[in-house]
């Protein structure tokens, strides 16, 4: 099933200046996985009015891209276990628990652009991901034991979840404070993390 949302066209009157953001509006289009029908997650479009491919590589400089594609230009962000990329005139979001999270992580896609857009004089564009978190320097902090406390069926797959930031430091009970601590640190060097769902 697929659903339609439009967003209404708004204006940046930043002091006074009446300038015009460079995301004004956008359709959403929500819609269930076909390849996986019974899913419980859906996922979006935002069809966006505005051209944004200009800004991507400030986007990605200032966000952390997990991936960035020059021609034509994308931007891809894994954030709490989804996969969030931003094309000239597409915004896609899957694994969402509903169009309510769609809204809410789209708007704030449009005020990180706008807002980034704005002040691109004082940032470097990035025209390639950022480093990314190794699987096994992961695993190497967890107890290895397969417990399953985590919900996942292994550490392994717990140390995917991690690079995926789906899951942190956090989710693995029998984690001691120093593995913890030894965990924090590695993926504190990187832009995905449990330091809160930004939207
Ligand atoms: S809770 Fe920790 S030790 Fe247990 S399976 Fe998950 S990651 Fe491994």
């Amino acid at each position: 099933m697929v659903r339609l949302f439009s967003t209404p066209m708004w204006y940046d009157y930043h002091l006074n200046r009446g300038l015009q953001m460079l995301l004004q509006s956008y359709q959403l289009e929500i819609f269930n996985n076909e390849c996986m029908p019974g899913a419980m997650t859906v996922q979006c479009f935002a069809h966006l009015d505005q051209d944004v491919s200009a800004a991507l590589p400030f986007l990605n400089a200032e966000l952390g891209g997990f991936e960035y594609i020059k021609e034509p230009p994308s931007v891809t962000f894994k954030l709490h276990g989804k996969l969030i990329t931003v094309y000239g005139r597409k915004i896609a979001v899957n694994a969402l628990k509903n169009e309510g999270e769609a809204c809410k992580i789209v708007e704030w896609l449009k005020r990180e652009i706008n807002g980034i857009w704005e002040k691109r004089d004082a940032i470097s564009p990035r025209y390639e991901g950022m480093p990314r978190p190794q699987v096994i320097q992961i695993l190497k902090c967890l107890p290895k034991t397969n417990c399953r406390e985590c919900g996942e069926p292994t550490c392994m797959v717990f140390a995917t979840r991690v690079v995926e930031g789906a899951k942190g430091s956090e989710n693995c009970p029998p984690l001691t404070v120093e593995a913890k601590q030894s965990l924090d640190a590695y993926m504190a060097g990187f832009s995905v993390g449990s330091d809160g769902i930004p939207w």
